[in-house]
């Protein structure tokens, strides 16, 4: 479950799924049965059930080269799956359901469900999946999968700006200013690392993340439980999805990762992110704010440590409160090093890929402080109360 769970962690920053795609490697389900309802007798049913037992073996981009996913709509050309990286990790699979889509036996929604059971712990869902099957000549087994995102948004309000294309769930209205304040951001970030601005992104906005990953196709995925732990949305490289009412189309986090992900690979998780909320926030706090949690975390525990912190890959009890700390003090080491060694320094340790100690020690070089716990430490805790109070 470690890996589901790191991937929930990594969703619920508002921050969420880094970068490019793909994000995980995809693991094929070791079994696909079917449920009730789901007639193999009936030829369309048992050519769909033939086909995602066809790409559950392999559910990587190879299914387009294989002919087995639709090459029909740009998305399904140029994205594929855009749900695989979260569905397909290695659970079972159960078909629950291949039923018409509209009048008609040229379009079969699929639906797939993803979880482990057994007697001791009984069910844990991972996801309820949402493919579409369409009729195309030459198909292998008749029919060739499809993303649910093309379809679903088809007739959706939208808005275009900058580098950048909002779409917006029904019922959701477009915000000018934050449209408009999102696409010169874009611009700045890009002219900030002097990387080009990202081609075209396609941002979904909607109130939840149940609504964001509907429209993907996700009808069900675990999110974090319990007071505070909302993320932000979803990023998956050239497409964001918002979930999050509180942030709308300026998700200027997101957008910091979304434009230096292709150009400028990010080295550790605590200096991508730290770029990302130093820039951008997180999920919808500003940086300030994230360095006045940060004091108050500090504050509140004198055991906390930053090198421990660091070396533990800011693994504590509360995962909203690492998550936090995580963001928060990279953003702090960023902002510190920006002021003494400019927009240089901050493309140095963004891009330093190492392990922990030698990150400290080259973090300590950047910073001009000691390269000892001790020193470190008293940095942080001294530059987080400066940090809150400017
Ligand atoms: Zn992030």
């Amino acid at each position: 479950m470690t890996a589901v769970l790191n991937r929930l962690s990594l969703m619920m920053c508002a921050a969420s799924l880094i970068a490019t795609r793909p994000l995980h490697t995809q693991v094929p389900s070791p079994s696909v049965s079917v449920g009730f309802g789901v007639d193999t007798s009936i030829t369309d049913v048992r050519n769909v059930v033939s086909l995602v037992r066809a790409y559950l073996a392999k559910p990587d981009s190879s299914a387009r080269s294989r002919g087995i996913w639709s090459s029909t709509t740009e998305f399904d050309r140029r994205i594929g799956d855009v749900t695989a990286g979260q569905a397909n990790q290695g659970f079972p699979a159960t078909v629950v359901g291949v039923i018409s889509d509209g009048p008609g036996d040229s379009v079969y929604v699929v639906k797939i469900l993803y979880a482990r059971a057994d007697s001791a712990r009984g069910i844990a869902p991972l996801a309820l999946q949402r493919l579409y099957a369409v009729r195309e000549a030459g198909a292998p087994y008749a029919f060739r999968l499809a993303s649910a995102l093309p379809r679903i948004t088809r007739n959706w309000e939208r808005r275009s700006k900058g580098h950048i294309t909002f779409w917006y769930v029904p019922g959701h209205k477009p915000n000018p200013a934050k449209i408009d304040r999102a696409a010169r951001f874009v611009d700045s970030v890009a002219k900030l690392f002097s990387v080009p601005p990202p081609q075209h992104l396609e941002v979904y906005v909607g109130d939840s993340m149940d609504e964001v990953q509907r429209m993907i196709g996700l009808d069900f995925f675990p999110e974090s439980s319990g007071p505070g732990q909302r993320g932000g949305g979803l990023n998956l490289g050239s497409i964001l999805l918002v979930g999050n009412p509180a942030i709308g189309e300026d998700y200027l986090h997101e957008f910091v990762h979304a434009v230096l992900g292709p150009s400028l690979p990010a080295g550790s998780k605590l200096l991508s992110e730290g770029v990302a909320t130093w820039l951008g926030g997180s999920r919808g706090r500003t940086t300030r704010e994230m360095f006045a949690l940060l004091r108050s975390y500090q504050q509140a525990d004198s055991t906390l440590s930053f090198p421990a912190l660091v070396r533990q890959g800011f693994n504590v009890p509360d995962a909203d409160r690492g998550t936090n700390l995580l963001y928060a003090t990279g953003a702090l080491i960023v902002d510190a090093v920006h002021r003494k060694n400019g927009i240089a320094g901050v493309r140095r340790i963004y891009q330093l890929r190492t392990d922990p100690n030698a990150m400290l020690r080259s973090i300590s070089i950047e910073l001009g402080v000691p390269p000892d716990d001790a020193a470190l430490d008293r940095w942080w805790r001294t530059e987080a109360a400066r940090a809150s109070s400017r």
